[in-house]
């Protein structure tokens, strides 16, 4: 698949180009300067022409910035979303436009596509607070209790775990538990959140979301207006929670406006998804107090073209802790499909 011989580096900015993409930029445009999409456009241009040689499909988690969540992505959404796309999905290569444990999990649910990631540097801070000795630990001291992990994990992680669970689903995967004392990983806030929800035990770990930590209930406060509705995410300190009108993923948090009439929204999550929204929906303004994920924002176009263009770097995961991990990520699954059944 060598793309040697081909003709698909990025295009010069030029009217003809700008024309192509008009209708893009229009919905864009509040979001993205007209010097911004002279550098972005040419690479959107060259990754749209490279996805279909390669015959890739692009996944975005909502925390992408609007260049890539609306200029080159096949599907967004949250892990949950991508894991399930990853997994239905019948292209040949997978790029994800994420962190690295989202591509980990896209290898692990679809072992004979090629998965890449743009920046493999592109951690999380979750991910690297737990290692599959943890959890083996925690088993002998709980013995019996079943193992609920976030699949912000490594694959080493979930293939010590009994199921996985996403911000969006970890209330109903905890409850479906066959036992009182559940142990809970990594994050420690989605954890007492469920812990509110459930009468479950729940043994919690101390990890934690480096940009949902940052919040804190005062800072919502001295951001109350009349007619503002505050939406934050379960990965944010319990004073936080305490103050907001919803609380959900970032798909549950989508569906709320959606379906809620919100003239005002406060989104207290990483800020680009409030960028992302904005545009979906133009009659709702949006503040936010700007955090982002540094993770996330390693992402860039000219890093997906290269990826695209040089088919690296590719994500593996060793075969049996795939197995292993599969079974934790594909019951976490099942449990999702019983219930929308
Ligand atoms: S926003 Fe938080 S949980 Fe998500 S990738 Fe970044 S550090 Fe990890």
């Amino acid at each position: 698949m060598s793309l040697a011989h081909t003709n698909l580096a990025p295009r010069a900015f030029d009217s003809e180009l700008a024309a192509q993409y008009a209708d893009l930029y229009t919905r864009v445009s509040d979001r993205i300067t007209p010097d911004e999409w002279a550098v972005h456009l040419p690479y959107i241009d060259a990754i749209r022409s490279l996805k279909s040689l390669r015959r890739a499909v692009v996944l975005a988690h909502n925390y992408q910035s609007p260049e890539i969540f609306h200029g080159i992505a096949d599907v967004c959404g949250d892990s949950l979303a991508l894991a399930q796309r990853a997994a239905d999905s019948s292209a040949d290569v997978i790029v994800l436009c994420g962190v690295h444990f989202m591509a980990e999990t896209a290898k692990i649910l679809s072992p004979d596509k090629t998965v890449l990631i743009p920046d493999s540097d592109a951690g999380c801070s979750l991910a690297e607070s737990i290692t599959a000795a943890d959890v083996r630990l925690l088993r002998q001291r709980y013995p019996g209790a079943p193992v609920v992990t976030y699949v912000n994990t490594s694959a080493e992680v979930k293939a010590e775990s009994d199921v996985c669970c996403t911000s969006a689903n970890a209330v109903h995967v905890v409850e479906s538990m066959d036992a009182d004392t559940v142990i809970f990983l990594p994050d420690k806030y989605l954890g007492k959140y469920v812990a509110t929800q459930t009468r479950k035990r729940l043994i919690l770990w101390e990890g934690s979301c480096e940009v949902h930590e940052r919040f804190t209930g005062a800072e919502i406060r001295s951001l109350r207006e009349p007619g503002l509705s505050v939406l934050a995410h379960p990965e944010c300190p319990p004073d936080v929670l305490e103050e907001a009108d919803f609380v959900g993923s970032t798909a549950a948090m989508t569906g709320a406006i959606r379906d809620g009439k919100m003239d005002r929204v406060l989104l207290i999550t990483e800020c680009s998804m409030a960028d992302n929204l904005a545009i979906e929906f133009p009659s709702v303004s949006f503040t936010r107090p700007c955090n982002l994920c540094p993770h996330m924002q390693r992402i860039t176009l000219p890093k997906v073209y290269r990826a695209l263009r040089d088919m690296a770097p590719v994500v593996e995961v060793d075969a049996e802790v795939a197995r292993r991990a599969r079974r934790a990520v594909q019951r976490m699954l099942d449990i999702g499909r019983r219930e929308a059944a």
